[in-house]
């Protein structure tokens, strides 16, 4: 679906999104990818939101990203009776092993190697950090507490124990079976939370064996010390502000959105900013100036994608929330101040044929009037490379693979369109130029940029730039074969 926009928008779907219509209007309002959340619901609740998007894509002739968010080893408590419970300040609250339904009083905390690491006086966070948990008693299944700080407490929150060195495998059991379950469904994306070093990633990715691509979630202090190694074995970022800003002062997250962001880009490979960015959304149609100021923020420093969380997943207001970020990118893009900012951060790759026909592409399609760069692709990476140059002219990705469609939903600019398979530059050069017209890039009047690599269907050989027109008649009459 064509946006009026670069930067891309992820949406999580949960109990607010999981129905056909909901599905098909948060795509037909902005986003991009749909993040399906291991942590919440059944296998079967996830392979049902992963058919229905699949069939959005179908009905809307459509090409729509889906990202799995493995849990990773996040200790998360148990569930409760009732929906959710209020902690007040100076009460008890017990957590045990006991998988019993939660109440008032305790609730399961399902990692007996939490226990066996804390101490009394130690604190856990609860939910984003709102609650505050000091240690009065423990023992090897159980840790008597005293609310600190209260707020309420429902399934499956998670816990974090930032003073406490807890030794925990990068995947769970419950890791593999989601991977292995995710990758069998097809999902484009796989996302690994608390990353600590490349060895998880790695771990990761010879699971995968190729079948999705690898996000890395940087939401602990040591992965933001280790992030070049970790960004090196991943194909994707995302900030995951949540648990960052819970494991490190909340100040510390602005300077590392910063500076991950901008590695990423140079590294072109997407990058998501996650967390919080609409959150009054959850239960306001209206957002704050303060969110939309966050969101706008992201997409200034040259953000892939911004994403929503509970705002799409459990908010009063899904739509809204994505209608809300496409709009805020609307006018971020259109401000001249943005543009500037994003070519005053380019950086100059050069070292390889690639490289060079990327930029070139651009600096002729900004000083000539072309209306698109139009890139065949097969691994996805000359429309990575394209859209690290951050052209103004829109970017066409073509490609004979679905499954690289998807994947590039994720990354700035990318409009992807599935072609047959092309085996010679002329049919190539041709069915650009009707993908520009048919997508409402361009006219027949007009003229586009086309990279690609001949021999086409070989991975890494882009070797061809040619200023095309757009009239079929006239590419039949001037092109060599
Ligand atoms: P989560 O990750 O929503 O899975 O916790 C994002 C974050 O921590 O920001
Ligand atoms: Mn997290």
């Amino acid at each position: 679906m064509r946006r009026l926009r670069n930067v891309k928008i992820v949406a999580t779907l949960g109990p607010a999104s999981d129905t056909y219509e909901m599905i098909r209007a948060l795509h037909e309002n902005g986003a991009d990818v749909f993040r399906l959340n291991m942590s919440h619901g059944t296998q079967a609740e996830i392979a049902e939101k992963h058919r229905i998007i699949r069939q959005v894509e179908e009905d809307l002739s459509s090409t729509i990203g889906i990202l799995a968010d493995l849990q990773g080893p996040k200790l998360r408590v148990g569930v409760f009776a009732s929906d959710g419970e209020m902690l007040d300040e100076g009460a008890s609250f017990r957590l045990d092993l006991d998988k019993a339904e939660g109440d008032s009083s305790r609730v399961c905390l399902p990692h007996p190697e939490i226990f066996a690491a804390l101490e009394p006086g130690k604190t856990l966070l609860v939910n984003d950090g709102k609650i505050r948990l000091r240690v009065e008693t423990c023992g090897p299944d159980f840790a008597n507490c005293i609310v600190v700080a209260g707020g309420v407490i429902s399934d499956r929150k998670g816990v974090n124990v930032p003073d406490v060195e807890l030794p925990l495998a990068a995947l769970s059991e419950k890791d593999r079976a989601d991977l292995e379950f995710a990758a069998q469904l097809g999902v484009d994306w796989m996302a690994l939370s608390f990353v600590q070093r490349a060895a998880d990633v790695q771990e990761a990715r010879d699971l995968i064996k190729g079948r999705a691509a690898v996000l890395s979630k940087i939401e602990k202090p040591n992965a933001v010390e280790r992030f070049d190694e970790i960004l090196a074995v991943s194909d994707g970022i995302m900030v995951a502000r949540g648990d960052l800003g819970v494991e490190l002062p909340v100040q510390a997250v602005p300077p590392i959105q910063k500076r991950l962001v901008r590695k990423c880009r140079n590294a072109a490979k997407p990058v998501i900013v996650a967390t919080q960015m609409l959150e009054s959304m959850i239960e306001s149609p209206m957002p704050t100036r303060a969110e939309v100021s966050d969101v706008a923020t992201a997409i200034y420093e040259g953000a892939d994608a911004v994403m929503l969380s509970a705002e799409s997943a459990a908010g009063s207001y899904p739509i809204e929330a994505v209608t809300t970020m496409d709009n805020v990118a609307a006018e971020v893009e259109r401000d001249p101040t943005y543009t500037q900012i994003i070519e005053s951060s380019r950086t100059s790759n050069r070292g390889s044929v690639a490289n060079g026909i990327v930029a070139a592409a651009r600096e002729i399609a900004e000083t000539a009037d072309i209306k698109a760069i139009a890139c065949f692709t097969q691994s996805g990476t000359t429309a990575l490379l394209t859209a690290r140059e951050r052209p103004r002219v829109p970017i066409i990705a073509l490609t004979p693979l679905v499954g690289t469609a998807r994947r590039l939903a994720l990354s700035w600019g990318c409009n992807c369109v599935i072609t047959g398979v092309m085996d010679r530059f002329k049919g190539a050069v041709v069915g650009a130029a009707k993908a520009a017209r048919d997508e409402g890039f361009a006219t027949a009047d007009d003229q586009i940029v086309v990279t690609a690599g001949v021999p086409f269907n070989v991975t890494g050989s882009t070797n061809i730039l040619r200023v095309a027109p757009c009239d079929e008649r006239l590419i039949y009459s001037t092109d060599p074969e």
